[in-house]
């Protein structure tokens, strides 16, 4: 592989805060770099049909703040066929794209470690969900706004749950993983946290009830992560209905507000150090990385890696909550 004298950037899949700086960070240390950027819309879909333009350092300004993608993002299924892939490839050829800089979560850069590996294509990954679910990052970019929003959801319900005696199931995001559920519980000083990581270990429903609820609280507030798993506040209400009668149940989703908002501190920060890193990492000829921060310190993680192995849940997590609920 020579030189790299132009990149692509895209992003792809569930959109996160924190995109939009990530997308700033790479395109200004690339043209830093003296490296030329094209913005690719609407993800593989758009790699696809060639939706490209070239991007200069205006057309990245003044979106730090902004939540969502400008890039825009989508699912594509064609990207999933060799045929799909193939024509990816003829896009990145025609349009002289030397190396793509991919910002999206698991299945994104499950896409990209294939396209990597069936062209022998240089790939650059950033971790771009609110999930949290990447393995060998502490953070991922989206997860900490996501976080905020859930924090200031549950605190607003906890004033209209405390005027009545009630069992509250809130249902946040997170697609099998319990980072968002449980942290967002201890943030908001919730009764328990329903995680998929634990789902199959214990009944958690069953313990939760068995244990009683905290007694000197005139309402109970249980986040729940969405996920087959734990079967979702739905479920779980409807158990608690027929199971346990006395307690007289309501049902939250807190659904896409979860994605929306201006990006925290904390996310316009780390999406800036992982966008400058990705250009770092393709100058120092790192290939199929997702680029991921640990302790504070920028690290690369392979693909391989990075989308198949699940990240584990921090167990002192779950004994903080227990043992702050009673
Ligand atoms: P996220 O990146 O947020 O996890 P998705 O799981 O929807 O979002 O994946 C986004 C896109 O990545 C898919 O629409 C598809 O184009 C691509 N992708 C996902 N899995 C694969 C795969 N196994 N092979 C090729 N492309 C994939």
């Amino acid at each position: 592989m020579g030189t790299i004298k132009c990149i692509g950037i895209l992003t792809s899949g569930g959109d996160a805060p924190g995109m939009n700086a990530a997308i700033r960070a790479v395109t200004r240390s690339a043209i830093f770099n003296n490296i030329e950027v094209k913005g690719i819309y609407h993800g593989y879909r758009g790699l696809i049909s060639g939706e490209i333009k070239p991007f200069k350092t205006e057309n990245v300004s003044n979106i730090i703040q902004q939540g969502g993608t400008i890039l825009k993002t989508a699912r594509c299924k064609e990207f999933q066929t060799p045929e799909g892939r193939q024509l990816a490839y003829d896009t990145l050829r025609h349009e002289g794209i030397d190396a793509l800089v991919v910002i999206g979560g698991d299945g994104s850069l499950t896409g990209a470690r294939i396209f990597a590996q069936e062209f022998d294509y240089p790939i650059i990954g950033l971790p771009g969900t609110i999930d949290n679910d990447l393995y060998g990052t502490d953070l991922t970019i989206g997860y900490d706004t996501a976080l905020n929003t859930i924090m200031d959801a549950v605190d607003k319900i906890r004033d209209t749950a405390s005027s009545h005696e009630r069992l509250f199931f809130i249902e946040v995001m997170g697609r099998d993983a319990g980072f968002l559920a449980l942290n967002g519980a201890i943030a908001t000083g919730c009764e328990a946290a329903i995680i998929p990581e634990i789902s199959t270990e214990i009944d958690q429903l069953k313990e939760l009830v068995e244990n009683g609820f905290r007694k000197s609280k005139n309402s109970s507030i249980v986040l729940v992560a969405e996920s087959p798993t734990t079967g979702g506040a739905m479920q779980l209400a409807e158990r608690v209905k027929n199971e346990y009668p006395q307690y007289d149940v309501r049902v939250t989703i807190l659904g896409h507000i979860q994605r929306g908002g201006s990006p925290s501190a904390t996310d316009r920060i780390l999406a800036s150090r992982l966008g400058a890193a990705a250009i770092d990492a393709l100058l120092e000829g790192q290939r199929n990385v997702m680029v991921g921060i640990r302790n504070d310190e920028i690290v690369y993680v392979p693909f391989s890696k990075a989308v198949k192995h699940d990240k584990p849940i921090n167990r002192e997590l779950l004994d903080t909550l227990r043992r702050l609920s009673i």
